[in-house]
């Protein structure tokens, strides 16, 4: 089955019909590089940057920052790669962040974590947007921010990014003055206003994992629930087609890197929804592109928008079946 499968690694990632669409790849620690390459990814769509504060006790200084970016920019050989600036609460322990003003509260994941606990930390935020501008410089990189939720936070975010390029320029050190922001759309509300976020951004990224968390209100790590976790729910599609409507209207890349993304049973949804970036984890690559490589878009049954009302989990799991046919 792999080496069946490996056979796709060489090949364009392109529908039956013509239609190309770009593979990314996750990574959340630096020694993901190799299997990324190995896997042929076309660039790296979420750069996970929290295990800079893993099993530390010290925030990482813009100098190390800096060479942890530059080795995988470089490593990656010119193709582009998505820097997320530090999505630390919640679920993602924070060991090196104990001085971050972390309280212990009833509900982390509402809580002051990724891009509010950024702004809420100017210091610690400002050197790792230094450490991602100057790494630019390098290679092609491009910034993403975790759970926006309000314009006023995107715009926060963007201007303390122009803050650290000012600084820069004043300094005479180096960075791509192009380089591309983007928001990660995690959060219901910002899915169903994504038209907003859209206009002052270059691309939108859905993460499914959060998403689904928030819409249907389930602890994505709670055991006990994990059995109502599911993206095929009709609010979840609904908020995923807004934010592509949404990227389509103002030319807008939109791409997805939650787990949704690196799971073949749903490549073939999305693609009907009509997303054309996908960026999973890079085991998950082969198999989703040989879906891709097998279809034809103009084949699909168009079920997508009555999945968007299959209330009913039974009725949902039978109209994917409609769409991935009887090989899949
Ligand atoms: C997501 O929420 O889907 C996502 C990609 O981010 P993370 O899993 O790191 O929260
Ligand atoms: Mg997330």
């Amino acid at each position: 089955h792999i080496s069946s499968l490996s056979r796709y690694k060489s090949q364009p990632t392109k529908t039956r019909d013509g239609k190309s669409i770009t593979l990314l790849a996750n990574a959340e620690l630096p020694e993901d590089i190799t299997t990324i390459s190995a896997a042929g990814a076309q660039g790296i769509g979420l750069y996970r940057t929290e295990f800079l504060y893993m099993n530390r006790l010290t925030p990482p200084e813009e100098e190390e920052q800096l060479s942890a970016y530059r080795d995988v920019v470089e490593g990656m050989n010119n193709q582009p790669v998505t820097i997320r600036t530090f999505d630390l609460g919640a679920d993602k322990t924070v060991d090196g962040g104990r001085h971050l003003n972390q309280t212990v509260v009833t509900n982390p994941a509402l809580g002051l974590r990724a891009i509010r606990l950024c702004l809420n930390q100017p210091n610690m935020f400002r050197t790792q947007l230094r450490a991602i501008l100057r790494a630019s410089a390098y290679g092609k990189i491009k910034i993403m921010f975790p759970m926006i939720s309000t314009m006023h936070e995107l715009l926060q975010a963007r201007h303390l990014l122009e803050q650290s390029k000012h600084e820069l320029d004043k300094e005479h050190i180096e960075y791509d003055h192009h380089i591309e922001i983007g928001a990660m759309i995690e959060i219901p509300a910002s899915a169903v206003c994504a038209e907003m976020f859209a206009r002052h951004v270059d691309f939108l990224s859905i993460g499914t994992n959060d998403l689904i968390q928030y819409t249907l209100a389930i602890d994505r790590i709670d055991d006990h629930v994990n059995y109502l976790y599911d993206p095929l729910h009709p609010a979840v599609l609904r908020l995923i087609h807004m934010t592509l409507s949404a990227g389509k209207k103002h030319n807008v890349d939109v791409s997805m890197c939650g787990e949704m993304a690196g799971d073949p049973r749903y490549t073939r949804l999305l693609l009907a929804m009509g997303l054309e970036n996908f960026s999973m984890h890079p085991n998950a690559l082969l198999e989703v592109k040989q879906v891709i490589n097998e279809t034809d878009l103009s084949q699909l049954p168009a079920n997508t928008m009555e999945m968007m009302d299959a209330v009913d989990p039974l009725e949902a799991d039978m109209l994917l079946e409609q769409i991935n046919g009887p090989d899949h």
